[in-house]
């Protein structure tokens, strides 16, 4: 696999595999496969935490200290972050666009996660601190045509970004660059691109529209009622990023000395209708689809410039949409097939 070739080749960097580490949103989708990580790359110390009952995680792991707390409490971060050396902060309210157009005071309020989480961490000496913060930060005027260039890093400024979770995404990324400079804790910030894969949502109505699509073309497989509904016309574009390749970029951004926001996201970009395209190919069906052109669209055109990341971290995101689509539809399938949706743990 691309990834774990990947992990192999990370020589020369210096990892202290006994640091106290705390991964917040340890039950969602990116939190659990970066513990996943982490553990993998022989770290030994790790504490994982989510609001969720631990019955509810994607993924849970024996030898790690796991909690289930709310975060936004200011007690519950201070106890979260006690011994800790290095944070990676997952833990947000978060969905798909249907999800974050209806529900923008629950994103803002997952300001309390960070701003809490931030001064707990000076408080309790942390040395390092990353923010998952969210392509959603760009300026939308830089997101009007599909033909998308790729939103650079300085597109976020003058700010106008996603009402509710990108203003959130954005405060949360300044609060993190000003603790770096007037208390010294180490920041990273990764901006995220959809990030997709197995064990994350794919219904209720936070799942991402990889998840989505996957799900509805696995659904008519299994129904035989094959129309599928798309949100807009299907021509608005986007660029999808495989969890092994966030979970990678997570880590060498951690190891290398960049503190400034950097875009983790593919650059391989397509229009809605291509995801489907793919995803219809990979369950070798060809679905008659309906438009919703009322349903959360969205911006009109997203991508991922990747110069910055290129020229920090010698790297950038490559695992293929048909590669990374293949196992979130087969994922997905057998989640369906087997009728139990707690199969993970
Ligand atoms: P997710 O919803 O699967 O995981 C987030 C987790 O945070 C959930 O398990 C949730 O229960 C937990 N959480 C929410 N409120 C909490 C609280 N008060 N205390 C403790 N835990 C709490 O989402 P994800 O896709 O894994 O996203 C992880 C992070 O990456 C989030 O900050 C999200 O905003 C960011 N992000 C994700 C994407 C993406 O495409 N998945 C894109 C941009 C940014």
């Amino acid at each position: 696999m691309d990834y774990l070739d990947d992990i192999s080749h990370r020589g020369g960097v210096d990892m202290n595999l006994s640091s106290k580490i705390l991964v917040t949103g340890a039950g969602g989708f990116i939190g659990g496969w970066l513990v996943n990580d982490l553990l993998i790359q022989g770290y030994t110390n790790i504490r994982a935490i989510d609001i969720k009952p631990l019955s509810d995680w994607f993924q849970r792991f024996d030898e790690v200290e796991n909690r289930s707390l709310d975060l936004k409490d200011p007690v519950n971060t201070l106890a979260a972050t006690s011994e800790i050396e290095v944070v990676y902060n997952l833990a947000a309210d978060m969905g798909g666009m249907g999800f974050i157009e209806k529900n923008k005071a629950l994103c803002m309020v997952s300001v309390l996660i960070n701003t809490n989480l931030l001064e707990s961490s000076r408080l309790n000496g942390v040395d390092k601190y990353f923010f998952a913060s969210s392509a959603c930060v760009y300026n939308q005027s830089h997101q009007l045509k599909t033909n998308n260039p790729g939103l650079k890093e300085s597109d976020a400024y003058p700010a106008d970004p996603e009402d509710g979770y990108g203003w959130e995404k954005l405060f949360s990324e300044r609060m993190c660059r000003h603790f770096g400079e007037d208390y010294g804790l180490e920041i990273r910030i990764a901006r995220f691109h959809n990030v997709y894969g197995p064990l994350g949502t794919f219904d209720g109505g936070r799942e991402k529209a990889p998840a989505a699509v996957c799900r509805k073309v696995v659904e008519a497989v299994i129904s035989g009622s094959h129309e599928l509904q798309i949100w807009g016309d299907g021509e608005q574009t986007r660029s999808f990023t495989y969890i092994d390749d966030t979970v990678l970029g997570i880590q060498k951004l951690m190891e290398c000395t960049y503190s400034s926001p950097i875009n983790l996201g593919s650059s391989q970009m397509v229009t809605i209708n291509q995801l489907v395209d793919i995803v219809e190919n990979i369950a070798n069906i060809n679905l008659k689809r309906k438009y919703i052109l009322d349903a959360p669209k969205g911006v009109r055109g997203r991508n991922s410039e990747n110069t910055l990341i290129k020229e920090i971290l010698g790297w950038e995101p490559k695992i293929s949409l048909e590669y990374g689509l293949e196992k979130t539809y087969q994922w997905i399938y057998d989640e369906l097939s087997s009728g139990s949706k707690k199969t993970w743990l």
